[in-house]
């Protein structure tokens, strides 16, 4: 039985419990038979709600034995005086619930900045009592267009989300060239950078992957903006992939930027997660960039490797396994592709 059952007596003295009950309660069936549940299962809610008689809610308790379990707990009289306690592990659930309740929480707080900043300057325009010169004007719809162009790309960004969630598996699966993907990569890094970056790119063996394109293309260009984003001009990009010696293929983009603290890493690829929030927005970060980059990742059996040192710069690699590389995998010298000076 998946759940933990434990029955009481009229004093709430333990009769009987089932091995789930002992792992989950922390209680011994056969010892602690005969004593009062509330001096084993040491919780103040617990006992308040053991001894308070009417039962027609369960009760969800986080005992301190283990914080990581969420236990639901329900009360049932049967018999005479006695009582079963039922208990179910609802540890998943009730996380999915709290990140629902966070990702609405901080969506809404999201489009709320921006709307709030639209929406003032349209009830000043409305209401036609300021008038304003032609320059302010060009000031004010500037920046009206700068907050929808924000709101439109954190709306974009949850739409290719809820697309990554929503499809299980990849629909089209097509070879992808990695010279030709870096070479877009760097194209495109290059013109967001407008020549305040120098760029690097090597490619140590020839390969083509299998997988969805467009997903890939996306998600590797968010690394490559990312780099862009968080190191300050006159700094170092550079993309690279090589061949582990596993097989696996790896696409790192390494730059020479801000660095990450530690204690961040492993909670990046979090929705809305940022570490700077002004730095995230004022390059038009949505801070949905490196979860849309993890699920592509993980819709590709592949992982990402965060490497970083606050000051030094960063080094993303996506590590895509070799069974989805084709052809040309021979080991040769290191090769760059191209190389764009600032
Ligand atoms: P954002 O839209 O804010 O860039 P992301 O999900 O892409 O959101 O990244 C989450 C956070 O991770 C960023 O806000 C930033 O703090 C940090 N980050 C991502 N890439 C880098 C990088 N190359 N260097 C330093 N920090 C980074």
């Amino acid at each position: 039985m998946p759940d933990a059952v434990v029955i009481l007596d009229s004093e709430n003295h333990i009769e009987w419990c089932n091995p789930m009950a002992e792992r989950f309660l922390g209680i011994d069936g056969g010892k602690d038979a005969g004593q009062p549940i509330i001096n084993l299962v040491r919780a103040p809610d617990f006992a308040a709600y053991v001894q308070q008689g009417v039962y027609g809610e369960p009760l969800e308790l986080k005992l301190a034995r283990s914080e990581e379990l969420i236990l639901s707990l329900r009360v049932i009289p049967y018999g005479q005086d006695q009582k079963l306690l039922l208990c179910r592990d609802v540890t998943q659930a009730s996380r999915l619930e709290t990140m629902r309740r966070d990702f609405v929480a901080n969506v809404s707080h999201e489009l709320k900045t921006p709307l709030t900043v639209v929406n003032g300057f349209l009830e000043t325009l409305v209401d036609g009592r300021i008038k304003f010169t032609e320059s302010r004007s060009r000031e004010v719809f500037g920046t009206m267009q700068h907050q929808t162009d924000r709101m439109l790309r954190l709306v974009e960004d949850l739409l290719t989300l809820s697309t990554l969630e929503s499809s299980a598996g990849l629909s089209v699966e097509v070879e992808i060239d990695v010279g030709a993907l870096l070479q877009g990569l760097l194209d495109e890094g290059a013109a967001l950078s407008g020549g305040r970056h120098r760029f690097l790119v090597e490619c140590d063996a020839p390969a083509v992957i299998v997988g969805s394109d467009a997903e890939l293309r996306s998600a590797f260009g968010n690394l490559v903006a990312n780099a862009i984003h968080y190191t300050p001009p006159g700094g170092e990009v550079r993309l690279s992939w090589c061949i582990r010696d596993s097989g696996d293929g790896e696409f790192t983009v390494a730059d020479t930027g801000v660095g990450i603290e530690p204690r961040h890493i492993p909670r990046l690829t979090e929705r809305f997660y940022r570490i700077d929030h002004s730095r995230s927005r004022e390059t038009g970060g949505t801070g949905l960039g490196l979860a849309i980059v993890k699920h592509v990742l993980t819709r590709h059996q592949a992982t990402l490797e965060i490497l970083s040192e606050p000051g030094r710069g960063s080094r993303f690699s996506a590590i895509i396994p070799g069974r989805r590389l084709k052809s040309a995998v021979t080991r040769s010298q290191p090769r760059v592709l191209k190389v764009a000076l600032s």
